[in-house]
């Protein structure tokens, strides 16, 4: 299949395929340094950064999509381990 007509990849596949994924959550984490694991945005797989949401404050976006995020998806806040952590308390 020719990759002529690549554009703008919106929806992170590329991004996806170089991270690592939890299936079972659906997130995805860093899989190379610096800042290995941490977690990446479920849209993406890309980090966020915060912008200004134009009213009363910063709204967190993906910066690949530039769609909102929670916190903890790509802004260093979540990392692999600390979602193993959480899961081995609630088992
Ligand atoms: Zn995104």
């Amino acid at each position: 299949m020719s990759n002529d007509t690549v554009g703008v990849d919106r929806t992170g596949e590329r991004l996806k395929k170089e991270a690592n994924h939890v299936p079972s959550s659906g997130r995805f984490y860093k899989s190379n340094d610096p800042h290995k694991n941490m977690r990446l945005t479920d849209c993406c797989a890309a980090t966020s950064t915060h912008m200004d949401d134009g009213s009363d404050g910063w709204v967190l976006c993906c910066k690949h999509c530039y769609h909102t995020v929670d916190v903890g998806e790509g802004d260093g806040n979540e990392y692999l381990t600390k979602y193993w952590e959480e899961r081995a308390f609630n088992v």
